[in-house]
């Protein structure tokens, strides 16, 4: 009761808006079930501390889109896009369409950046600010995916452990926020809450298949369908241990991780051949490398030499992602321990302070 009430005065001193209060700007995206776009408000708004918006026209999973960045908004603000506000607008001629508005994150998505010739480095200038004048090198590009691994990775915990599973995780839904300098998750359109059973039924339909892991469905699919609120709150830490849902995501992040270690990977004809190759292996990483090693070309190679660095921390890391049992994968939490996370220099800073 007390979090509802916390969650109705907070809402009340947020601003509210309606749909004239917006003026369409580009569009950044369409999809299935919404478009996006960017926006402005109206000069006769009071100013407000929202500069440039994102609105999303979102149809029939609209609502459940609110819901997740409501939620995200109080247990986990900073691992998702800055959400301002969400509503339904019934006059459109469309019908029935749920407006969200959250703040403009900034221009890239991660897929848009490792689209350029130049990733890693031009993410390195937007991370650290002012280019080094260091030589380049796989150390150099190393440290760099690392920095972003563990961004992802920390977002993704934190989603995680407020019992949310976003099920689309991939490059264009981690945004670059130019503020807080960091990538940020985005789309929660396909994201499951087991805690309060919201979207409860995994809607396979909307998954992306170049990123899905092999189980497609996040529980069981004997587990009974949605119970009521308060009996999913009571069942779903079980069910949660049972089926290690989240475990979803870190498969997607896996792929992510070896998107970026390996350049050939980047497109979707690599990826998508890559899929097909570790499919026909099992999806043993292990295997998978044993076929293509002997005929792989400089990339390929450049690729494992990168997750070989530090006597394989990289190749660690994506190999307890990237496994066919959910069970067998590693935790968000449990990555960011990896010795592929020690981060050298962190000793001398604790001692000199
Ligand atoms: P969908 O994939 O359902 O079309 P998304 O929520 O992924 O919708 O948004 C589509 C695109 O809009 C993203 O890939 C991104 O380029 C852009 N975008 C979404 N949210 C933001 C935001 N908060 N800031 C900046 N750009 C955004
Ligand atoms: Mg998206």
């Amino acid at each position: 009761f007390d979090m509802f009430v916390l969650a109705f005065v907070e809402r009340l001193f947020r601003p509210t808006y309606r749909k004239d209060d917006f003026v369409l700007g580009k569009k950044l995206g369409e999809g299935a079930f919404g478009v996006v776009y960017r926006v402005s408000l109206m000069a006769k708004k009071p100013a407000t501390k929202e500069g440039d918006l994102v609105l999303k026209k979102a149809t029939e999973y609209g609502a459940v889109e609110i819901w997740m960045n409501e939620r995200v908004r109080r247990a986990c603000a900073n691992s998702c896009a800055d959400f301002i506000y969400g509503f339904l607008e019934t006059s459109s001629k469309k019908g029935d369409e749920y407006w969200l508005i959250w703040h403009f994150e900034g221009e890239a998505t991660l897929a848009d950046l490792m689209q350029s010739k130049d990733f890693p480095y031009n993410v390195e200038t937007m991370i650290l600010g002012e280019v080094q004048d260091l030589p380049k090198g796989l150390e150099r590009e190393n440290r760099i995916i690392q920095t972003i691994m563990r961004q992802i990775l920390f977002a993704l915990d934190s989603l995680h452990s407020t019992g949310i599973v976003h099920r689309d995780i991939k490059p264009q839904n981690i945004i670059f926020s130019e503020g807080s300098r960091t990538f940020k998750i985005i789309d929660l359109g396909a994201a499951a809450d087991l805690r309060v059973g919201i979207n409860y039924i995994p809607k396979e339909f909307l998954l992306d298949p170049r990123y899905t892991a092999p189980e497609q469905y996040i529980m069981s699919t004997q587990t009974p369908s949605a119970p009521s609120a308060p009996v999913a709150t009571a069942l779903s830490p079980v069910l949660w241990q049972m089926n290690l849902p989240d475990r979803f995501d870190i498969y997607s992040t896996g792929l992510i991780f070896l998107q970026m270690a390996i350049p050939t990977l980047r497109n979707d004809s690599g990826l998508i051949q890559f899929n097909r190759q570790l499919k026909r292996c099992d999806y043993d990483l292990y295997a998978w490398r044993k076929t293509v090693e002997p005929r792989a070309g400089p990339d390929l190679r450049r690729g494992f030499e990168l997750l070989d660095l530090d006597g394989g921390r990289g190749w660690e890391l994506v190999t307890s992602m990237v496994r066919y049992k959910a069970r067998q994968r590693t935790s968000a939490k449990a990555a960011l321990a990896l010795p592929y996370f020690d981060r050298e220099g962190l000793l001398a800073l604790s001692v000199m302070q």
